[in-house]
């Protein structure tokens, strides 16, 4: 960790704090992003199928035009739909994206997911009369990736990464690439630490970003998960921690993440919570805390995004991704 940052292969420095955006749009989005910037987020995590692009590349306007940030000031994360992951809609993709936020480039450029689904028009998630997910089962990663490294040679992406992608995936894309891979995203957090792709990315310097970081309360309610996999803020442990530090669940969380030099991107749309997910510099965590929540690890039942919410998933050849 290099000033509150993380080192790309490329050289590139991110910082380490994101402001998390998938479910925030329009103008609690607008609100949440100007308390963003003023609080110092320097990163903003989003994605095409957020379909909050746009939103963004407003605020981003009204900021640089203002003169407070400068666009070399922030870095900005979007994503490849799996609407348009196939080799011939990456550069459709990436330009719509970057039309959306009023941006010439962005700092990293992520495949989202590693499987596709059909292009339906003004459809990102298309389903069949049973309400099955319409695969794609083409999919070619490598060739993928190679319309990829093209939008880091003309300049519209400074780094691309994967997202959601599992050891087999990455290695195979690690052994037909020439522009490093410069991102894993994936869920991570205190309840699944991935420790093994932890390791991996580690040996193949592949930085990671924890999504979820926080555990996704909302979407875990969403999709009934409620029983099985218990709220991280709530965790005795946690709160035991969190009282003795004087910080909150959440930024014990997030620090413990942080800690082990992985990104965090916590999505928030209230004022107070925005500010604190971002005070975690000033203080850390003792290596008998770092051990304590460490043990906290559920491994795969603590897994919250298995994608088992697209009906049908599970018929693609490469599930579980
Ligand atoms: P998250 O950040 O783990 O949790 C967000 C939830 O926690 C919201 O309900 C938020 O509510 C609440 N929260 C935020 N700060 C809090 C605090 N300090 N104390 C208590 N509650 C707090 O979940 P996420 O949105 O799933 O993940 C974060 C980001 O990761 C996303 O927004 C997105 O950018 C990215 N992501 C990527 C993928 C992928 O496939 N690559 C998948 C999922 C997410 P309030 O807004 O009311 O504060």
């Amino acid at each position: 960790m290099e000033n509150n940052s993380i080192l790309l292969p490329n050289g590139q420095l991110m910082p380490i704090v994101g402001f998390g955006t998938w479910q925030a749009k329009e103008e609690e989005l607008q609100k949440a992003l100007d308390i963003a910037l003023e609080a110092g987020y320097r990163h903003i995590d989003t994605a095409t199928v957020y379909e909050n692009e746009k939103i963004i590349g407003q605020v981003l306007k009204k900021w640089f035009d203002s003169g407070k940030i400068k666009r070399s000031d922030i870095f900005i994360v979007t994503k490849l739909p799996p609407s348009g992951n196939r080799p011939e809609d990456v550069e459709k993709c990436i330009k719509k994206s970057l039309k959306d936020l009023q941006l010439e480039y962005v700092d990293l450029y992520l495949i989202h997911t590693p499987f596709a689904f059909e292009k339906v028009k003004g459809d990102f998630h298309p389903q069949d009369e049973n309400g099955e997910i319409k695969l794609d089962l083409s999919t070619d990663h490598v060739k993928i990736w190679a319309e990829m490294e093209k939008q880091v040679n003309c300049g519209r992406a400074k780094a691309i990464g994967l997202s959601n992608f599992n050891v087999h995936q990455i290695t195979r894309i690690l052994n037909n690439s020439k522009v490093k891979v410069s991102m894993l995203q994936v869920e991570l957090h205190v309840y699944l630490q991935q420790k093994h792709l932890v390791e991996f990315c580690k040996k193949q310097n592949i930085p990671i970003t924890a999504y979820s970081p926080l555990g996704t309360r909302g979407f875990v309610k969403l999709l009934k998960k409620s029983q099985e996999i218990p709220d991280m803020l709530q965790d005795n442990v946690v709160l035991e921690i969190a009282k003795n530090y004087k910080k909150s669940s959440a930024q014990i969380l997030l620090r413990f993440i942080v800690q082990n030099g992985i990104a965090v991107i916590p999505k928030s749309t209230n004022s107070q919570r925005i500010k604190e997910n971002i005070q975690l510099f000033s203080w850390e965590l003792q290596p008998e805390d770092m051990e304590k929540l460490s043990n906290l690890d559920l491994h795969e039942a603590g897994r919250i995004c298995d994608f088992i919410m697209f009906k049908g998933i599970k018929r693609h050849p490469e599930y579980p991704f």
